[in-house]
């Protein structure tokens, strides 16, 4: 028996559990024996409930009573009345209707949950519902709580674990010896058990540290590697041209803050480095990246590269366009753009334009990365708002270049440094911290639905003066399930009401390209004064006139993704304003209160990451690919660690032939993090 053998062959696994298993996505021993409790019941613990006290609280019961009632639209309570042999108590859940189904019979069941008070009672809040008689019954204190992938049972897992507790104390360590060691971290075999078969919880704290720490090892010495590649490649060489970088600092109409300066000099330092440049470019919205993304595209066209700049939607693409034409086309550049709407013989004749070299700054959407697509010389790739792309789409479009190319990869969206450095390793990062001069901070408030009728009033005062407003609603139809405002709804009845006497348009994400752009275009040239939209306006899109931004049910958004939609305003020298429409008349959330003191993108992304976790920023999709089941991102000190020896262990030029397990896990790490 090894960690490759099918679960099938284990003692206690018929063909039905081993159908179960397979069901879950378990075939193999090794899978069987990876596959982590979710979290653990506490049995030792459990009390009476003549007993019972506030806190958090286990007790052994039954349902004697459970229903369901909706309250309003988008919440459903369910109560129960459970009871033991000491007494009974009232316990509830919200939007959780299944607990009738599961709880109804005469089934005993551990209950663990918050006792605390609300809505007037004393009663048990969210508790999980564990079946008595699918537990073991040893006198096993803490039990291991496995997820029900595809109705698998716990109890299953735990069986079959027990059959492979000799194997698992026989499983070869996989960390190198000496890390270990010098970390004081358990053995990989004391891990594993500590996690399925944990004495305390001290235990539990060992394995997931242990376990927690090979997990961003790998990650993080992936990332070393990729430095390390990087460096070896040949690169373009672009060298610095005075009167190039001159000129086009003269030519534009605002004097580069600082903090752009400094990015632009970084960047065309590394150009002329041996080795590709890879490099993040940070900064908050209307920080000003696209200038710096020109100033580049400009040195490196003046030594006869090309560059290409892609951004995540049609809207972006066009705007980007528009003002690097002007920018660059006063010193002789030609700027295409390349979209989905760019149709027919104008395409044809654009792929020759830049095949053909005539073109220097190629800017478009995901169109760029399409086959047909080849360029004479590209030199310099600057993604926009580079987390809405996925490593693959990044890498199709450096492959367009004989070399790799030197890459920018820009984003709003600001992230911890700790974070930072495990999602991409050793990046070299430009950060810019400064707005540009006169930019006056837009100021931000929370509204309570019962005075919507002030807020119109205010809204109408701005756009009396000239002045142009966003309404960003989430959703697009109107669902009968929630309360949350559609888009479309909430066009019909600002066109009708309040603003009847103003021009509104509407925008969303299921309109065609040609639609949305029409909608853009008459919004930017002042044609329309409210613009009712999902958020597809929250990436880029810069029209400086609009001074005011309503959201409703802003609670409903993460905070990274409200200061991103803020950033729409405050792009003039007008005072702007940002209402956050919060769903109920109830308190608002400390994201919202967040919100309301600071403008600080850097400042903000660090409370979000305090707030939600790293995995709700930074893309589901991204965080999910890392797949790490048992590390957070947000561990700073962990990380730290990880990051020392990674360091050390390629310092040291130890081969990664030897540690078999370790090398697969790095080689899939190495494609997820690279930037290039
Ligand atoms: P972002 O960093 O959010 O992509 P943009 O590049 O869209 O920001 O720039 C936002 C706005 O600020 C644009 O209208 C741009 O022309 C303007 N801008 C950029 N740099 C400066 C500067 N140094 N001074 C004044 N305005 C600037
Ligand atoms: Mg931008």
């Amino acid at each position: 028996m090894n960690l490759s053998s099918q679960l099938s062959l284990v003692k206690g696994v018929g063909d039905k559990a081993a159908e179960q298993f397979a069901n879950a996505g378990l075939h193999t021993v090794g899978d069987l024996i990876t596959f982590l409790p979710r979290g653990y019941e506490d049995f030792s613990e459990i009390v009476p409930i003549a007993a019972i006290s506030p806190g958090k609280r286990t007790i052994r019961a039954r349902c004697e009573k459970i229903s369901t009632r909706r309250v309003r639209r988008g919440l459903q309570i369910t109560t129960a009345t459970l009871a033991d042999s000491t007494g009974k108590l009232q316990a509830v859940w919200f939007n959780q209707p299944y607990r009738v189904t599961q709880l109804t019979g005469h089934d005993e069941f551990y209950f663990s949950g918050e006792f605390e008070f609300s809505y007037n009672r004393y009663q048990l809040t969210g508790a999980s519902a564990e079946k008595v008689s699918d537990m073991p019954v040893s006198t096993d204190r803490i039990v291991p709580i496995y997820r029900a992938v595809k109705g698998l049972k716990g109890q299953l897992v735990r069986k079959i674990l027990t059959e492979l507790k000799p194997l698992i104390m026989m499983l070869p360590e996989t960390l190198p010896q000496g890390i270990v060691e010098r970390e004081g971290l358990m053995s990989y075999s004391r891990a594993v058990l500590g996690m399925h078969f944990p004495d305390s919880g001290r235990d539990i704290e060992r394995a997931r540290e242990r376990l927690g720490f090979e997990e961003l090892f790998h990650l993080l010495l992936a990332a070393q590697y990729n430095k390390q590649a990087n460096s070896q490649l040949d690169g373009w060489h672009i060298p610095f041209d005075q009167t190039a970088v001159k000129g086009f600092v003269d030519n534009l109409p605002f004097a580069l803050t600082n903090a752009q300066r400094i990015a632009a000099w970084e960047i065309l330092q590394d150009f002329e480095k041996p080795h590709p440049m890879n490099r993040m470019l940070q900064g908050d919205v209307g920080s000003g990246k696209t200038a710096v993304a020109g100033l580049a595209a400009r040195q490196s066209a003046a030594s006869g590269f090309q560059s290409a700049l892609m951004a995540p939607t049609e809207i972006l693409a066009n705007q980007h366009a528009e003002t690097l034409a002007k920018l660059l086309e006063p010193f002789g550049l030609q700027v295409g753009l390349l979209t989905g709407s760019v149709k027919g013989a104008a395409r044809t004749e654009l792929y020759a334009r830049i095949a053909d070299g005539s073109v220097d700054v190629v800017v478009g959407t995901h169109a760029l990365i399409q086959q047909p697509v080849t360029f004479h010389k590209l030199g310099f790739v600057v993604i926009d708002e580079q987390h809405r792309f996925g490593v693959n789409q990044r890498q199709e479009l450096l492959k367009k270049s004989a070399r790799m190319p030197h890459l920018l990869a820009m984003t709003a969206t600001p992230i911890p440094r700790s974070l930072a450095l495990t999602l991409y390793g050793e990046l070299d990062i430009s950060i810019l911290n400064e707005r540009p001069k006169g930019r006056k901070p837009i100021l931000t408030k929370i509204w309570s639905p019962n005075s919507r009728a002030q807020l119109y009033d205010l809204m109408d005062e701005q756009i009396a003066m000239g002045r142009q407003a966003y309404v960003i609603c989430s959703l697009i139809d109107e669902n009968e399930d929630n309360d949350l405002k559609s888009v479309e709804a909430e066009y019909k009845v600002l066109l009708t009401g309040p603003f009847k006497h103003r021009r509104i348009g509407l925008l969303h994400g299921k309109m065609k390209p040609a639609e949305k752009d029409a909608v853009m275009n008459e919004f930017a040239n002042g044609k329309l004064d409210i613009l009712v939209s999902t958020t597809v306006v929250e990436v880029g899109v810069d029209v400086p006139n609009s001074t005011v931004m309503l959201i409703e049910n802003a609670d409903r958004f993460g905070l990274s993704q409200l200061h991103q939609l803020r950033g729409r305003v405050g792009r003039s020298e007008h005072q702007s304003y940002c209402y956050l429409m919060n769903s109920t008349s109830q308190k608002p959330t400390q994201r919202l209160r967040e919100l309301e003191k600071s403008g600080d993108g850097f400042y903000l992304s660090e409370v979000d990451l305090k707030l939600r976790g790293p995995g709700e920023i930074y893309g589901r999709a991204q965080h999910g690919e890392l797949n790490l089941q048992v590390a957070t991102l947000g561990d700073t000190k962990l990380i730290a660690r990880a990051q020392k020896e990674a360091k050390r262990f390629v310092e040291s030029g130890q081969d990664l032939v030897q540690y078999q397990q370790l090398a697969a896990a790095v080689e899939r790490y190495q494609r997820l993090t690279t930037l290039n």
